[in-house]
């Protein structure tokens, strides 16, 4: 979009190897799961546009590898593809806990795609007792998603609480509160052992304590990887999987990473990081393309993300994987709050409910490296008047 929004008038082919039109990806554990949003409020285009915008997109294709001395890319079953300028941006793929026993059985889900979401709603059926691996955002947005009357969903956490290394014990406590007012059941500080089979399919999960948990439907949230097995031979990629990029996205003459993917310095600080957000992998698209086109862009907003769940959403603004101290404005129990994240007396994050106007200047400011110091967030103030 970007590139034709420039003006660029040349070829763009857009791969993917799913089975659709691009999609809105944060509505499946949300929305779609609680059979709200319909099948068709999913692709982010009608096919139209990318018929109007010249653009063309070729679904059930995937990319084998990349020769960047040739500038051309490998395809699955078709001939090479020659390329000018490549963005790479294969998002991530949800992991399987590959060493635990039963992790393939029958029942036992992931939530990644579209096609996972559709075959997880069908496998559901009216099956009554869902067990949730993991308590970060996909592992807590599905369990809103399907609790119900007729339902059983229990979540189980390595952490003290849901979110503790993201938000800190304070916000991860008022959110499990949320959740156990609705009915969902919690086992923390848990380690699954084995899950295991009954008439050949998921029948129950074993956690390490031998408490046997009963559960016909396991959904595993448990992280994603960097889905850039293909780009092993052309790039060095981070131990994590991550492509290295610079300031300006660009991992190589004439190819740029976006999304999920991309290591890049951060703004704020410098510092390198892969963030797994949806707006960010959208402002990565737009500044590569026009970095493709040939102007100096570097990448300088702040991160952003949000996650919903029982109809209350928690903005998130910035980066912080570790903080000294959080300041909380407001009142974390009321959902009313702004939570401000501590690096080295710098407000290196701030999370928000309730809050959405402020968190829209909040975003602004550390986007400009303009947020005031961490001694100056004493008292609430107007961010309106700040900005
Ligand atoms: C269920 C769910 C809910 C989410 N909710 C939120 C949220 O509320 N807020 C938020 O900020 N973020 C959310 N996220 C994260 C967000 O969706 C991702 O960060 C974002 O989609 C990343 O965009 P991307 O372009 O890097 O990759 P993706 O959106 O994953 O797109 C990559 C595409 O490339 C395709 N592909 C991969 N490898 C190949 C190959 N070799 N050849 C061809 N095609 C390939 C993939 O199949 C996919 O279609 C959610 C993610 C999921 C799964």
């Amino acid at each position: 979009q970007t590139l034709r929004r420039e003006g660029f008038a040349g070829r763009v082919v857009l791969l993917s190897k799913e089975l659709a039109l691009p999609y809105d990806r944060t509505k499946l554990s949300k929305g779609y799961l609680a059979g709200k949003a319909k099948k068709e409020s999913l692709p982010l285009r009608e096919a139209d546009f990318y018929a109007q915008q010249n653009i063309e997109y070729r679904e059930g294709v995937r990319v084998a590898g990349v020769n960047l001395a040739t500038q051309e890319i490998q395809l699955d079953n078709q001939l090479p593809l020659h390329y000018d300028q490549l963005l790479l941006a294969p998002g991530s793929t949800a992991s399987r806990l590959p060493k635990l026993p039963g992790h393939i059985l029958p029942g036992v889900w992931t939530l990644r795609t579209a096609t996972d979401a559709s075959r997880l709603l069908e496998g559901i059926g009216t099956r009554k007792e869902v067990v949730i691996i993991g308590s970060s955002f996909i592992g807590m947005e599905v369990a809103s998603s399907l609790i119900g009357e007729d339902r059983a969903v229990t979540v189980i956490a390595q952490e003290k609480v849901p979110f503790q290394r993201v938000l800190g014990p304070e916000i991860g406590a008022m959110f499990q509160k949320m959740h156990e007012e609705k009915g969902v059941k919690f086992e923390t500080e848990a380690e699954v052992t084995a899950l295991l089979r009954e008439d050949g399919r998921v029948g129950s999960v074993q956690l390490k304590t031998d408490k046997i948990i009963p559960a016909d439907v396991v959904v595993l949230g448990v992280g994603v990887r960097p889905a850039t097995d293909f780009l092993k031979d052309a790039f060095t990629l981070e131990k994590d999987g991550g492509l290295p990029v610079n300031a300006h996205l660009q991992a190589a003459p004439n190819v740029y990473a976006a999304g999920d993917i991309a290591r890049f310095p951060l703004a704020a600080t410098g510092q390198p990081a892969r963030i797994e957000h949806w707006r960010l992998a959208q402002q990565h698209g737009g500044v590569a393309a026009r970095n493709m086109l040939g102007q100096q862009q570097p990448y300088t907003a702040a991160p952003f993300f949000w996650t919903q769940q029982y109809g209350k959403s928690l903005r998130y603004a910035g980066h912080a994987e570790q903080w000294e101290a959080i300041i909380y404005h407001g009142d974390v129990a009321k959902q009313d709050f702004l939570a401000f994240y501590v690096q080295a007396g710098r407000i290196a994050a701030v999370a928000g409910m309730n809050r959405d106007a402020d968190m829209i200047y909040i975003t602004e400011l550390l986007g400009k490296g303009c947020m005031p110091a961490a001694a100056d967030l004493r008292v609430e103030m107007s961010w309106e008047a700040v900005v």
